[in-house]
């Protein structure tokens, strides 16, 4: 496998104004409305007065043990050899939704033509899947490789993407401790001022939702 790209993520640093979500829609002119690549979400956690919020910027994970592609029936959806980037082949996409039901944090989602789309980390821009793109270091490598367009639009410097090695290096002992013990490609790192820690509260997020 080469190198592992991934999301960065710090809660600390996220205000919640969706900038991201927004600039991923733009970016691959997803359907209006339903399709999110994209999303923030509140974890909410204690009673008042001990209340507190936190937001969670959330996405595909990029998952090391991808559930979408074990279920997947035709192939269409691939864990990337050069990149472990996890795209959907629209070619091959029969719309049967499994993906959408094995994913635990609801990232493949139906576009208006009944296929499953997500995010591809921005292997290219548009409804497309990026199936076939260049790894991302190649990309890199050709001056081609695009910054997504969330970590470019994050007010906040709450995002970040890159090789995960290289993002590891500027996240925490707890939350690389905490990335380790996940089967996911983000890096959520907390100060412990918001309480949202890694998974867990991106499940929350999710379930919440
Ligand atoms: S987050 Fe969901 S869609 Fe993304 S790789 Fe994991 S299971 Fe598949
Ligand atoms: S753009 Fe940045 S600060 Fe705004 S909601 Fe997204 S992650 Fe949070």
């Amino acid at each position: 496998m080469g190198e592992q790209w991934g999301f960065y993520f710090d809660p600390d640093s996220c205000m919640g104004c969706n900038a991201c979500a927004i600039a991923c829609k733009n970016r691959h002119d997803t359907d209006a409305g339903h399709v999110d690549w994209r999303r923030v979400e509140t974890v909410s956690e204690g009673e008042f007065p001990d209340y507190e919020e936190t937001n969670v910027s959330l996405s595909c994970m990029h998952c090391e043990d991808a559930p979408c592609e074990e279920v997947c029936p035709t192939g269409a959806i691939e864990k990337r050899e050069s990149d472990g980037i996890v795209t959907i082949d629209r070619e091959k996409c029969i719309g049967c939704g499994y993906c959408g039901w094995a994913c635990p944090y609801g990232a493949p989602q139906y576009g208006d033509d009944g296929l499953m789309q997500k995010c591809n980390l921005c292997l290219d821009k548009g409804p497309g899947s990026g199936a076939d793109a260049p790894s991302k270091n190649e990309q890199q490598a050709d001056g081609e490789a695009l910054e997504p367009a969330c970590v470019d639009e994050c007010v906040g410097d709450a995002l970040d993407a890159g090789p995960v090695g290289e993002l590891l290096d500027k996240a925490s002992q707890e939350a690389a401790e905490r990335f380790e013990q996940n089967r996911t490609n983000v890096i959520i790192d907390s100060t412990g001022e918001n309480s949202v820690t890694g998974m867990q509260g991106v499940r929350q997020a999710t379930e919440d939702s």
